[in-house]
């Protein structure tokens, strides 16, 4: 059987790999971008000189040849699901029995005057860097429109050449249409005391250039306000890269439309990344996943199914964890920008405004729903187990500190947290001696 595969980033390429681990099957991946897959959440390392494009790569390039893996550089330009094969853009076409769609996302663009200039560009791929490695040569200031982890990270990568960096965001703090008030405030703060300009509730109204058509500075739609600038970083999210697929007979809404087994409308035809979108999301789930361990997980479900062990996708509790600058970000459960109906929550940051946790429960029953955590790491295993074991939020506190894995002599604030929950509650919830904690962290060791 001949299983094509269209992309080369992690979806597609866990899929490839599992695949070739439990079957003899022919497996040919195709991919624009690279010729290897490459860890695209690397992408700020490369260009801020901390790794070498090679060191992002997770397997040496003897790799692929060795597990049978065939490696094919081309964009497919259609897909005939009727004829099952699809035409590249080097005017080869390529037969398959099983159809693998894992291409990943695009940058959004909101068809802004001015948007084609040179200087213009998102983050998101190797093109991406390597227009940015231009752009960012002569560049006195940089705009970066849309807040958000993308944002962030290309704000970080051009302070490392001390590029000055103007954010425009239409919310009124950072990212708060996914974090709570209280991080979202803590993380604007934050940018700020890097020097960052951030302009917050204004919305690009368009990018001005000259005459040689390069990018001279954008105007603020509400007051019509102009910055100068001679780069427009656009990060104002990302959409699922399928527009190749519309001409298709496969069904599409955002993104390419699955069921639970990753099975689209067609016969032999799949998706999975970034560019899948479940047409009945799983619950707690939103329909369109896109981090890198969903893709990761989705790519094996998926070779299971193909290999013929079938099983539906069911990725557990959410987590995510990114960074903002030098604060590290953690997430388990799900902790909305809104608390839900029925909800209640803990918040708790220290005085220096750069560490937080946030907690969040139900009352009623004291279940456990989730918890954000800035600039305190926190055990996965941990939070993982317990929020499918649906603990009460008072075991969650008194055991709090055996997830915490902030390195040695680091300050421990869970005491704070707990007398703060007390005080909120009328509680008096202690936290577990250290010898309990051996029983916590014996399952870690499993
Ligand atoms: C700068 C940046 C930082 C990130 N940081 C994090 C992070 O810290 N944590 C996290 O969880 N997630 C992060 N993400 C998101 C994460 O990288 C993605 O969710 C993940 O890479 C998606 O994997 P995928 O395999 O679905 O798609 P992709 O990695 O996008 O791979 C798809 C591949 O398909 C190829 N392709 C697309 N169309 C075609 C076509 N028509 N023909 C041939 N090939 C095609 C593309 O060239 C690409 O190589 C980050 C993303 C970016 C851009």
């Amino acid at each position: 059987m001949k299983i094509l595969i269209i992309g080369n980033g992690i979806a597609g390429i866990t899929a490839a790999r599992h695949i070739r681990k439990n079957s003899d099957h022919e497996i040919i991946v195709i991919s624009g971008e690279t010729d290897h897959f490459y860890s695209r959440t690397a992408l700020m390392y490369i260009f801020m000189g901390h790794m070498r494009f090679e060191e992002t790569k997770p397997y040496e390039d003897w790799f692929w040849m060795k597990n049978r893996i065939q490696l094919y550089r081309a964009w497919v330009e259609t897909v005939d699901t009727d004829q099952k094969h699809v035409i590249l853009d080097n005017g080869k076409s390529m037969s398959y029995d099983k159809l693998i769609i894992a291409t990943g996302s695009s940058s959004n663009y909101f068809g802004w005057p001015g948007q084609d200039l040179k200087g213009v560009q998102g983050l998101y791929n190797m093109m991406d860097l390597e227009e940015l490695e231009k752009n960012a040569q002569h560049c006195k200031h940089a705009v970066i429109v849309g807040g958000g982890l993308i944002g962030i990270e290309l704000g970080e990568m051009l302070h490392s050449r001390h590029i000055p960096v103007t954010f425009l965001i239409r919310e009124d703090s950072y990212w708060n249409n996914v974090l709570p008030p209280g991080e979202s405030a803590m993380v604007s703060k934050h940018i700020r005391e890097h020097g960052f300009n951030l302009i917050t509730s204004k919305n690009l109204g368009e990018i001005i250039g000259d005459e040689r058509g390069c990018v001279t500075g954008i105007k603020i739609k509400e007051t019509g306000e102009e910055i100068e600038c001679d780069l427009v970083g656009i990060t104002a999210g990302v959409h699922p890269n399928i527009e190749f697929i519309k001409s298709s007979k496969i069904d599409t809404n955002r993104g390419v439309l699955v069921n639970h087994y990753l099975e689209t409308n067609i016969p032999d035809v799949y998706a999975i990344g970034d560019c899948a979108e479940f047409k009945e999301p799983i619950a707690g789930r939103r329909p369109i996943e896109q981090v890198w361990y969903t893709g990761r997980m989705q790519g094996e479900v998926l070779a299971q199914n193909i290999v013929g062990n079938r099983q539906p996708y069911r990725p557990g509790p959410w987590f995510n964890s990114a960074k903002f600058l030098d604060i590290e970000y953690q997430t388990y459960g799900m902790v909305m920008p809104k608390l839900k109906e029925g909800e209640e929550s803990l918040y708790w940051e220290h005085p220096d405004g750069k560490m937080c946790v946030h907690i969040v429960y139900q009352p009623a029953d004291k279940k456990f729903i989730g918890i954000n955590t800035f600039g305190i790491r926190m055990r996965h295993h941990l939070f993982d187990q317990w929020l499918r074991e649906e603990q009460s939020v008072e075991y969650v506190l008194r055991n709090l500190r055996a997830a915490n894995f902030d390195p040695e002599f680091c300050k421990m604030y869970e005491r704070e947290i707990i007398q703060q929950y007390n005080q909120q509650t009328g509680s008096s919830v202690y936290l577990q001696s250290k010898r309990s904690f051996s029983s916590v962290l014996s399952f870690l060791k499993k």
